[in-house]
């Protein structure tokens, strides 16, 4: 597991952080572990500079290629969920984005696995988050539909786009006593965010709160 020390964080972006996680926690952001690494990870530092003031605005932010930096409450959500998980060793993300969730997620769990089709934004997050010196971060360019076989099972999985269904690999890569979270739904229509936890080779589901997400889409883009 890693802790993210970056020299240079002004005060200023301190306590917005701050004032961010005071947020997170009147909107129902329970767990102090959760609480912890989001107010210690600079977000300032996944977006361009010329939006980086509105960094700790608890909102989706654009991040180039028609494709978004998640909410902070969505993030802090969906880790929380992860965090009932058994074995915290191997995370499979899909959808790295920014690479936002991805740091989350590696001071979480031992090693984290991370797919994301689009080329410029998966060498953008894996070059910040070597900036950064995370190193138990492994990345792959390709279609997260697929998931990452030859790296199965894993104890969590994340998905921070959402398919129509929940996709049949994502399922079969989830180790037993493991827990995905996942969006599921049309992109116009209700996603909902769900809990997948596979107990005796069994998936118990629970539909939690609905949710906006972009699409999980089939192919790369290079
Ligand atoms: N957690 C990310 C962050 O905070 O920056 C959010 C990223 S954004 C909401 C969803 C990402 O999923 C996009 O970067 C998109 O390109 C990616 N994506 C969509 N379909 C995918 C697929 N089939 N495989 C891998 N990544 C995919």
């Amino acid at each position: 597991m890693n802790s993210v020390h970056v020299s240079g964080i002004g005060m200023t972006s301190q306590r917005t952080r701050e004032r961010l996680v005071n947020r997170l926690k009147e909107k129902g952001i329970v767990n102090p572990k959760v609480l912890e690494i989001m107010a210690s990870t600079p977000r300032h530092l996944f977006v361009d500079e010329a939006i980086s003031h509105r960094a700790y605005e608890d909102t989706s932010l654009p991040i180039g290629m028609g494709q978004t930096i998640s909410q902070p409450f969505i993030v802090a959500r969906m880790s929380e969920l992860l965090l009932d998980t058994g074995d915290m060793n191997k995370v499979l993300e899909v959808g790295t984005g920014s690479g936002y969730q991805t740091i989350i997620l590696a001071q979480m769990f031992k090693d984290v696995f991370t797919i994301e089709r689009v080329g410029p934004l998966q060498r953008m997050s894996q070059k910040r988050l070597r900036n950064l010196k995370i190193f138990n971060v492994h990345y792959r360019h390709g279609d997260g539909f697929k998931g990452w076989e030859d790296k199965a099972p894993f104890d969590a999985i994340i998905v921070t786009a959402a398919p129509e269904n929940i996709p049949e690999a994502l399922v079969e890569q989830l180790a037993e006593g493991g827990r995905m979270v996942i969006p599921v739904g049309a992109q116009n229509g209700v996603q909902e965010l769900m809990v997948l936890h596979k107990v005796d080779g069994e998936l118990q589901k629970s539909v939690l709160e609905q949710v906006r997400f972009v699409p999980l889409l089939g192919g790369v883009v290079d």
